[in-house]
């Protein structure tokens, strides 16, 4: 919806649905607020306001995470592991030098999220806990998620959805960090008013089997307040590759995040494949860690590698695409 101003159209979300506003003072503040039912936490709200328009998220109340004083450091701890507070923004990841120089596949992939805009509102803690995007959720039909009976896309548009992991929902991951993190074995660090815990990342995300009400561990009143970084990821080979069907400003129809760590061991994890991000095979990763693979060994850790992806009936296109873009990121791991 929109109405004309001074500078052209101007565009806004017609949120209905009422709710009160307030900024966190600091992490304790916006913990306890967080612990009342009925109360979400709100990064850049770039997902979080078109969830409540959509008439997904109906919360009383919602916390600004971004007034909590240096929420948004990122910082090199005393044991060289890097923290990310969770109200740093995607752009900021991406242009820090020291993720730059030492998580590159963290910045290549905070670089190809969304538009410059979104970049510069979102913020990571936002961005790995945003909804998914299926057209059927969004849009409010009553499939799965939306507490209907079943999932409509099965027999429907399927086309974006998951090749592996799914059902009984289909949903994929969206977010391009989040895909890279995994590969870099981050930690998600989570507050809530008893304290604060931390899970290594391919932890974070359940499946729909699990659960269907979110994508996430956190429970009532926790937040994200960091990823934290192991000093075994900094360095080596990195590399974060997307592909989108616009080819820019898009989420991922496929990417692969690849990391070969300095002391050889080897991280591969796709994106928009599966309900989170999906880890490939260890034993493959392992196989690409001993190197000099030649092109006819790669297509036999990339088949390995796929042997459990199951497409649906409209996207088996995906299976192809993420065959091609794994092979590309193994040869230049090798
Ligand atoms: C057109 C478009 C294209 C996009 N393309 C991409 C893309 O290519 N790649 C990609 O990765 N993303 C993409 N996005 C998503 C965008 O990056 C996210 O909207 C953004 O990162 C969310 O960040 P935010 O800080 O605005 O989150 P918010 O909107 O503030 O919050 C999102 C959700 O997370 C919760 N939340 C916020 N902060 C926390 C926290 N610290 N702990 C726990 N929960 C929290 C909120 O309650 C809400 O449920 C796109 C979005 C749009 C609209």
């Amino acid at each position: 919806m929109g109405m004309a101003g001074p500078f052209g159209p101007a565009f806004f979300i017609p949120v209905t649905h009422p709710f009160l506003y307030r900024r966190a003072a600091s992490l304790d503040d916006a913990t306890h607020a967080l612990a009342e039912p009925g109360t979400l936490p709100l990064g850049g709200g770039t997902d979080l306001l078109v969830t409540i328009a959509e008439e997904i998220a109906r919360p009383d109340v919602v916390v600004d995470l971004r007034s909590i004083p240096n929420g948004d450091a990122i910082v090199e701890l005393e044991d060289g592991r890097v923290r990310i507070g969770a109200t740093a923004r995607i752009s900021g990841i991406a242009q820090n030098g020291l993720i730059r120089d030492r998580y590159s596949a963290l910045a290549q992939a905070c670089d190809v999220v969304a538009s410059p805009a979104l970049r510069h509102m979102g913020t990571i803690g936002g961005n790995l806990c945003q909804r998914p995007r299926c057209w059927y959720f969004r849009q409010g039909i009553p499939c799965l998620k939306n507490g209907g009976g079943d999932c409509p896309a099965v027999l429907g548009e399927n086309q974006y959805l998951a090749i592996v992991d799914g059902g009984p929902c289909f949903v994929v991951h969206p977010s391009d960090p989040a895909v890279a993190l995994t590969a870099l074995d981050a930690d998600v660090e989570i507050a809530s008013a008893n304290g604060v815990r931390s899970v290594p990342i391919g932890e974070f995300y359940t499946l729909p089997r699990d659960r269907l009400d979110q994508e996430t561990i956190l429970a009532s009143g926790e937040v994200v307040s960091a990823v934290v970084l192991p000093s075994e990821s900094a360095g080596g080979v990195q590399r974060y590759r997307k592909v989108m069907q616009r080819e820019a400003w898009d989420f991922a129809l496929v990417s692969v995040a690849g990391c070969k760590r300095p002391d050889g061991e080897v991280r591969i994890v796709c994106g928009g494949v599966a309900p989170r991000p999906w880890r490939v095979n260890s034993s493959v990763e392992e196989d690409v860690s001993s190197g000099g693979l030649d092109d006819e060994t790669i297509s036999t850790l990339v088949d390995r590698a796929l042997l459990d992806v199951e497409p649906l009936s409209k996207n088996a296109y995906k299976v192809d695409l993420t065959a091609a873009m794994l092979r590309r990121v193994i040869a230049e791991l090798a």
